[in-house]
């Protein structure tokens, strides 16, 4: 397939033409106006001064969101080791964390001396959430159902914070356009999709939860009742965007603390494992934290012809962060496995079972029915 010479992005990427040395748009963009799809390009946070004016304010210094994935690992030694804080390491389990996963976690917080917890949200909204998404028409899953999780989990570990009085909540993602700042209230129901799910396949207790959520975003949460919440929030929907997040608390502060420091993702992969937070092999750019993902990269590849994670992986190969021969090969060999359906069958099969379906009810299937 042809690709452009300096990113991953293939011929059939929306929107894309190539000039003539075959270097696509985007990079020609990212060239001109120094600006990539997601990537804010603003001066790097002072993440040594932000953390010392807030040392020692709490029992921790910081909440670490901690998938198991390397860059979540490496950001756990980073804020331990290098900046030394008081942390604690939270995973948000879906239902879905791979058993590479887990066991980078078990590994990571023993080697690392932090202390760690778990927290499942109940796993019917998990479930509920994802089978509405992959068998219904959609214009990639996986931009859809990682913007949704990332909410619950950015919700859940607000709460948490707030509720122990941690003044940050770190997180390792980089280059992904996922927005960590607090959302505008009404947050993941301003979404039509997760707003349709929420409407018409959660049930009272499900809808009880997520409205729970949203209480931590409001300001002075603690002395709103949980039953005021849906009024307060069917009025501050209405509200102009700008208006909302304004309103909207600015406590516990997130941070992209990964994509404020010097991010490389070659060099993290080697210092994980030569720190012994993650077995060889395991940093691998095969190796997921998630095993929807395999899933989702099976779907999206059937339906839009390229990888879903194209995007955000041309952003780290456009500004240095990643490299573009292991990532090339990667998805080339993606492409032609989903192309013949071997795919990462077995870790496919799994899922769909934990969700009760078959592959006659993914949205591709019945599109080509
Ligand atoms: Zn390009």
């Amino acid at each position: 397939m042809r690709r452009c010479n300096r990113c991953l992005l293939p011929e059939n990427y929306p929107g894309i033409y190539f000039n003539h040395e075959n270097v696509c748009s985007f990079c020609l963009d990212y060239q001109n106006i120094g600006r990539t799809q997601g990537l804010k390009e603003k001066p790097k946070l002072n993440l040594e001064r932000i953390f010392a004016e807030n040392k020692n304010k709490a029992d921790y210094d910081c909440l670490v969101c901690f998938s198991g994935g390397k860059d979540s690992t490496y950001l756990l030694y980073l804020l331990t080791k290098v900046y030394r804080l008081r942390v604690l390491a939270y995973t948000c389990d879906t239902g879905f964390l791979s058993e590479v996963a887990h066991n980078n976690i078990k590994n990571t917080v023993e080697k690392l001396n932090v202390e760690h917890i778990f927290l499942s949200p109940p796993s019917s909204i998990y479930k509920k959430i994802y089978s509405y998404i992959l068998s219904r028409p959609n214009q990639g899953c996986q931009g859809i159902i990682c913007g949704i999780c990332f909410s619950i989990l950015r919700d859940t570990a607000t709460r948490l914070a707030t509720v122990m009085h941690i003044p940050f909540i770190a997180l390792g993602f980089v280059g992904s356009g996922l927005f960590p700042n607090n959302s505008p209230l009404g947050g993941i129901l301003r979404n039509d999709i997760f707003h349709n799910i929420y409407s018409h396949a959660f049930n009272e207790e499900e809808k009880r939860y997520i409205l729970g959520l949203y209480r931590y975003q409001l300001p002075m949460s603690k002395m709103i009742p949980t039953s005021l919440t849906p009024f307060l929030i069917k009025i501050l929907k209405r509200c102009p965007h700008k208006l909302s997040r304004f309103v909207t608390k600015r406590y516990p502060r997130i941070l992209l603390a990964l994509e404020e420091s010097e991010y490389n993702e070659e060099k993290i992969s080697k210092e994980v494992v030569s720190l012994g937070l993650i077995k060889p092999g395991n940093e691998g750019p095969e190796v997921t934290n998630c095993l929807l993902n395999y899933l989702m990269i099976y779907i999206d590849t059937k339906n839009l012809g390229y990888n879903p994670y194209v995007a955000s992986f041309s952003n780290l190969v456009r500004t240095g962060m990643a490299k573009r021969e292991m990532w090339i090969a990667v998805f080339e060999k993606w492409l032609e496995e989903v192309k013949k359906d071997t795919y990462a069958n077995e870790e496919i099969g799994l899922v769909l079972e934990k969700l009760n379906l078959t592959k006659e009810d993914l949205y591709f299937s019945k599109n080509r029915k």
